[in-house]
């Protein structure tokens, strides 16, 4: 009753791998979605952003939970090194190269497909499904947290990333900036000025050797992105100005307060002769996990076992996504399973075209055992 063809598929995700959608620039790619919607006679509503739209299709089948499948339609930046064009949706065999073949509009192909599917075979299933395609996932997640502003709701999500096993969980991220602020002075008489760039190192070293939150599942990890001081320009001055960005994931049972103030404690502890302000501007996502014996992962795992021979992999992320704003700031109950590829966020991207078949499967069983007929 439900089936998915892999020649559709196919075509479908060269069209959306074909409309080129950096983060900001998704208008195109997602007004493609919503005509595909319309022109297979569902609605598509269009859920403004402060960028381009999120894309939202709402199919109501009578009493029962809320199912969200959801998947972002933007990009990253294409990388050097491609050997076709990002652009082409090149098939060899089995796969799909194109910038966004794996992350993820394959997952968004697989969401599109599965509501389709479910708008056509009522009788089987009762409750709503929702589909929903976000932008700006790879920048600031500005579509996710507009969803989220704008009130979805939903008993269960699952976000289709090129996750092959199944995500239950990952670590949140704070991103906290230092402006260091000292004053300039001739750089043979250092002793009149006070050196940010001297004062944003020593404040380096601290953060460097603070300890990570522990959590018996979830890694966590913390950077220094960068420390910018001084001028551009070769001048023998004492720089005045110094900016480090730090990005620190936080594990649950961690808040961004407690990692603020451990920062302030630091900086209380430079005694610095400059001033060092903190601040933490976005992106900010919450850590998340969700239990293993949840309702969604029992049902995940066990469409996930038919499709496959075997058990799904629970697996815990050290990156961040959209998961972790449904989970957290929605409180939707969300896992990530999507299709299998490799190198996203690098040169010849790819997707296994007939894992989005197989994900296609997994998600309607799913879906069936936790919105069943009545
Ligand atoms: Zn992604």
């Amino acid at each position: 009753m439900f089936q998915y063809d892999l020649a559709e598929v196919t075509t479908l995700l060269r069209q959306l791998v074909a409309i080129k959608s950096y983060p900001g620039e998704e208008h195109a790619v997602q007004q493609a979605v919503a005509n595909w919607f319309t022109a297979n006679g569902m609605t598509a509503e269009i859920w403004p952003t402060s960028q381009a739209p999120n894309v939202v299709v709402r199919i109501e089948n009578g009493t029962g939970p809320t199912f969200m499948l959801n998947g972002h339609t933007d990009t990253v930046l294409a990388a050097e090194g491609w050997d076709c064009d990002p652009w082409q949706g090149h098939i060899d065999g089995d796969r799909m190269y194109g910038l966004g073949a794996c992350d993820m509009k394959s997952g968004v192909v697989a969401n599109m497909l599965v509501t389709r599917a479910f708008a056509q075979h009522r009788a089987a299933w009762s409750g709503t499904l929702i589909f929903s395609s976000v932008v700006d996932e790879e920048a600031y997640s500005l579509g996710a947290n507009s969803l989220v502003t704008q009130g979805i709701a939903a008993d269960y999500c699952i976000v289709s990333e090129s996750v092959p096993e199944i995500e239950l969980g990952a670590a949140g991220k704070i991103l906290v900036r230092a402006d260091v602020i000292g004053k300039a002075a001739h750089g043979f008489m250092p002793w009149q000025g006070i050196n940010a760039a001297s004062e944003a190192a020593r404040f380096v070293v601290q953060v460097d050797g603070l300890p990570l939150g522990v959590h018996e599942r979830i890694p966590a990890s913390q950077s220094i992105l960068s420390l910018l001081s001084g001028s551009a320009q070769y001048v023998v001055t004492i720089p005045e100005r110094a900016e480090v960005l730090v990005s620190r994931q936080i594990v649950p049972g961690e808040n961004k307060a407690e990692v603020m103030a451990q920062m302030d404690t630091i900086v209380a502890g430079l005694n610095s002769p400059a001033r060092i302000e903190l601040t933490t501007p976005p992106p900010y996502y919450p850590p998340f996990e969700i239990a293993a014996d949840h309702a969604l992962v029992q049902a995940l795992q066990v469409a996930f076992t038919q499709a496959h021979g075997r058990a799904g992999e629970y697996y815990y992320s050290t990156g961040v996504s959209d998961a972790n704003l449904f989970a957290e700031l929605a409180h939707i109950p969300t896992v990530l399973h999507g299709p299998t590829g490799a190198n996203y966020h690098q040169c010849n991207e790819w997707i296994d075209l007939p894992s989005i078949v197989r994900c296609c499967q997994v998600f309607t069983q799913t879906i069936l055992t936790l919105l069943p007929a009545k």
